[in-house]
């Protein structure tokens, strides 16, 4: 006989977003499943790895909630300046340029470097200790029903979970997703994202650089510390967006020549730069889904949108789907009311969808008018960058918006 497990809520997908949705409804004391096609210990890699996110103010307090922030195995490095420019590679940053200070707004900090690995670590320690939750990995699941009374999955571990509420957390691809019919939107950058790690000779002070070059943006996101062996004494991570056959011969290059390219991009503010670690690369797309519930399921994190990497946000969006629907599913469980019916995920839809799609429409507003060589364009955005420098309210505006606080 299958074993049957009774939840509330059944998470398909244990990345960053459905594990720390499965952390913040079992902390809740909300019965819930997660599970993932990949095995979760061997996420926590041994080798360097300088994939970062950069979490905001505002994703923090659904991490510290979830009992995710507190398990973090290093202190994640503060965001507390970032320089905005335009610039030219192997030219330092037009000084028509814009620096935010979190002090400005009230804030100790825009955000926190938080490693990919760390925050691994951190989810794996949460994971298996929190009574209320099963965990399945890896394992994979088909829709066995769906109506009025629950869905049910049957698991490749064999095991059936039935639950009120299913949540699709499976990335880009989601298989729910299109086993639902909800249609998607999507748009292809012609770029590839270029992740990693460099050590470097200066101090970056916890600033971050995000500088506007005319094949993409190039970031620099300080982080706490080289590891054992860098060759200098400072560290930061990198998220360099390029076009694609730009990008693969980049790609292509041995440590000194990448490293080259990345002291060319970085504005020369940081002194000699060396790559440490693995570089990664992803295709850059945009993608949004049509709607982010269909009947007892929703969306979150990356299987609802895909935006740019341009304002290091993808995730944050994602971290907010969860308070969302966290905050949603607690107060339909406390009010004796159906945490999976038509109400609650009309009011899901509403929370999330407008405000995901409008920070798609800024990420590809900005990749758009930055993404531009055109010299009459770049001198325009040049004085506007140097114009909300010098408008207090209107840069503390972006700078709220930045950090998730908006
Ligand atoms: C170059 C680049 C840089 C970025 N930098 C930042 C940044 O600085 N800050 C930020 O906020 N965001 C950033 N992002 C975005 C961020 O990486 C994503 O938004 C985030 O990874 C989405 O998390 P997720 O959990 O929704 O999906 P994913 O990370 O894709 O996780 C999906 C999970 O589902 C599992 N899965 C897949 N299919 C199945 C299945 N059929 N059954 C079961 N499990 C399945 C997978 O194994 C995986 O564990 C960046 C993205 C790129 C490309």
């Amino acid at each position: 006989m299958a074993q049957t497990l009774n939840v509330t809520v059944a998470i398909v997908g244990a990345g960053p977003v459905g594990a720390t949705l499965a952390a913040a409804l079992a902390a809740a004391n909300i019965p819930c499943a997660v599970l993932d096609a990949a095995p979760l210990p061997p996420m926590e890699m041994q080798a360097f790895d300088g994939r970062c996110y950069a979490v905001a103010a505002g994703s923090r307090p659904v991490l510290e909630a979830a009992g995710i922030w507190q398990r973090l195995p290093e202190p994640p490095c503060p965001i507390e300046r970032i320089l905005v420019a335009d610039g030219e590679p192997g030219r330092p940053p037009s000084p028509l340029s814009l620096t935010f200070r979190a002090a400005e707004t009230g804030q100790e900090a825009f955000g926190w470097m938080v490693e990919a690995r760390s925050l691994r670590v951190a989810l794996n320690a949460r994971l298996p200790h929190l009574p209320a939750l099963s965990v399945f990995a890896p394992a994979t699941a088909e829709v066995a029903s769906r109506g009025p009374e629950g869905v049910s999955l049957q698991l490749s571990t064999g095991e059936v979970v039935h639950a009120q509420l299913l949540v699709a957390a499976e990335g880009r691809r989601s298989p729910l997703r299109g086993q639902a019919g909800i249609r998607t939107t999507g748009l292809d950058y012609h770029q590839i994202g270029m992740v990693g790690a460099f050590a470097h000779e200066r101090a970056h002070d916890n600033q971050a650089l995000e500088m506007f070059l005319a094949n993409g943006p190039f970031a620099q996101l300080p982080l706490s510390h080289a590891p054992a062996g860098a060759p200098f004494p400072h560290a930061s991570a990198f998220v360099w967006s390029d076009k694609t056959a730009i990008a693969k011969r980049m790609l292509a290059l041995d440590d000194d020549g990448f490293s080259r390219e990345l002291a060319r991009r970085s504005g020369g503010l940081l002194g000699e730069v060396r790559v440490i670690g693995q570089r990664w690369s992803y295709p850059l797309t945009a993608m949004a889904a049509e709607r982010y519930t269909a009947e007892r399921m929703a969306l979150v994190g990356d299987a609802a949108h895909g935006i740019h990497p341009i304002a290091g946000q993808g995730l944050n969006l994602g971290f907010r789907d969860v308070a969302a629907l966290a905050d949603l599913v607690i107060a339909a469980v406390a009010a004796g009311e159906d945490p999976g019916g038509p109400a609650l995920l009309a009011r899901y839809q509403a929370a999330r969808r407008p405000a995901a799609m409008m920070m798609l429409g800024a990420t590809h507003a900005l990749e758009k008018l930055f993404g531009n060589g055109f010299p009459p364009l770049r001198a325009a955005r040049r004085l506007g960058i140097a114009a909300v420098d010098r408008i207090g309210p209107l840069k503390r505006a972006f700078a709220r918006q930045a950090m998730g606080l908006g």
